[in-house]
């Protein structure tokens, strides 16, 4: 395991920052997860391109990390290289009338840059933890709108060329973006709705209210660990299935929202995906409802049988 010295060269050649051999388990939003090979950090779009190509120069696997707040790390952690974007890639600014935003900066600094400004139009960002980048990829959102609703376009890097897509490139739709194979989505445009800012913060900051009675947001979890099928509440089936409280290990499917698996104290990544197997099982058995996976398995998960 490990990078090859010829790869950490090529990254210290183009002058990239990066680390080897990097605890994931702080970063992750469950608290677990085992090394990534490299850390490497791209603070704007050159860098990001130049770690992309050389990624691909020596066959090495590279995958985007936002806030690890929809990912479930394996306790074997990432082969090849994690990329993190910072510096430019983590700042907004206003460029003729539309957000910019990096793809590495968190939605709360979003958020917050919005709100002393009087932007609208970002209200869906409201209560999810992950980074601009992790929104586009998720199209996350929730009823108070999604990420493409204001979506103008992204400027992504993939194959180490830069290239612009609109969201109807992206075919998004609910907690679904078709990027391109290897892309990575390093600075997203968003247009202000002009909406009035003293209703929009008012209707923020109900939401945020009503979440926090509904959610266990006190322990570490991915948030919805399913997605709604159409019509009906992932959490309505899975309480109706008698899953709330159901623990194995640290991990347990909360007792206040039966969607979030949540880690207790403990858990490992092993424990989480257990959990979340046997929750899919009972409620098809009891529902003959196929639930649909929202967190996103990352890293080594080889030999991993089901149900053992
Ligand atoms: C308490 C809590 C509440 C939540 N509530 C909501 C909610 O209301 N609505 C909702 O939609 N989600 C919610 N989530 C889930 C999560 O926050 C979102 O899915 C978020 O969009 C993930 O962003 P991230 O930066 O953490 O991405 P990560 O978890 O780091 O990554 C998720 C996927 O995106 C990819 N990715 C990350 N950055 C990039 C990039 N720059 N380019 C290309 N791909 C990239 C990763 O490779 C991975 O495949 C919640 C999570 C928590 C913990």
């Amino acid at each position: 395991m490990g990078l090859s010295s010829m790869v950490t060269s090529a990254l210290g050649e183009a002058g990239l920052r990066f680390e080897a051999d990097v605890p994931l388990g702080k970063r992750t939003y469950w608290r677990v997860g085992g090394p990534a090979d490299a850390l490497v950090f791209a603070g704007d779009l050159g860098e990001l391109c130049a770690v992309q190509r050389i990624a691909a120069a020596h066959g090495v696997p590279l995958f985007p990390l936002g806030a690890a707040s929809n990912l479930l790390v394996s306790d074997a952690g990432v082969r090849g290289i994690v990329v993190v974007l910072d510096r430019e890639l983590a700042d907004v600014a206003l460029e003729q009338g539309d957000i910019a935003a990096g793809a590495g900066t968190r939605l709360t600094v979003l958020l917050a840059r919005a709100k002393k400004h009087g932007w609208t139009g970002l209200e869906w960002a409201a209560g999810i933890p992950g980074t601009v980048g992790g929104a586009v990829r998720m199209n996350a959102g929730s009823v108070l709108g999604e990420c493409k609703d204001t979506l103008v376009d992204v400027v992504v890097a993939v194959g180490g060329e830069a290239r612009t897509l609109t969201p109807s490139d992206l075919n998004m739709s609910y907690r679904t973006t078709h990027l391109p194979d290897g892309a990575v989505v390093a600075i997203a445009r968003f247009r202000p709705t002009g909406a009035d800012a003293v209703a929009s913060d008012a209707r923020v900051t109900e939401f945020l209210a009503k979440r926090k009675a509904t959610q266990p947001l006190d322990l570490p979890s991915c948030g919805s660990t399913f997605r709604n099928p159409p019509g009906d509440a992932a959490g309505r089936l899975i309480e109706a299935s008698g899953l709330k409280g159901f623990a194995i290990g640290g991990a347990e499917v909360s007792t206040k929202h039966a969607n979030f698996v949540v880690n207790v104290g403990g858990a490992t990544a092993t424990d989480i995906r257990r959990v979340i197997e046997h929750v899919e099982d009972t409620v098809f058995a009891t529902h003959g409802v196929h639930l649909e996976r929202e967190v996103i398995y990352a890293g080594a998960w080889d030999g991993w049988v089901r149900g053992r």
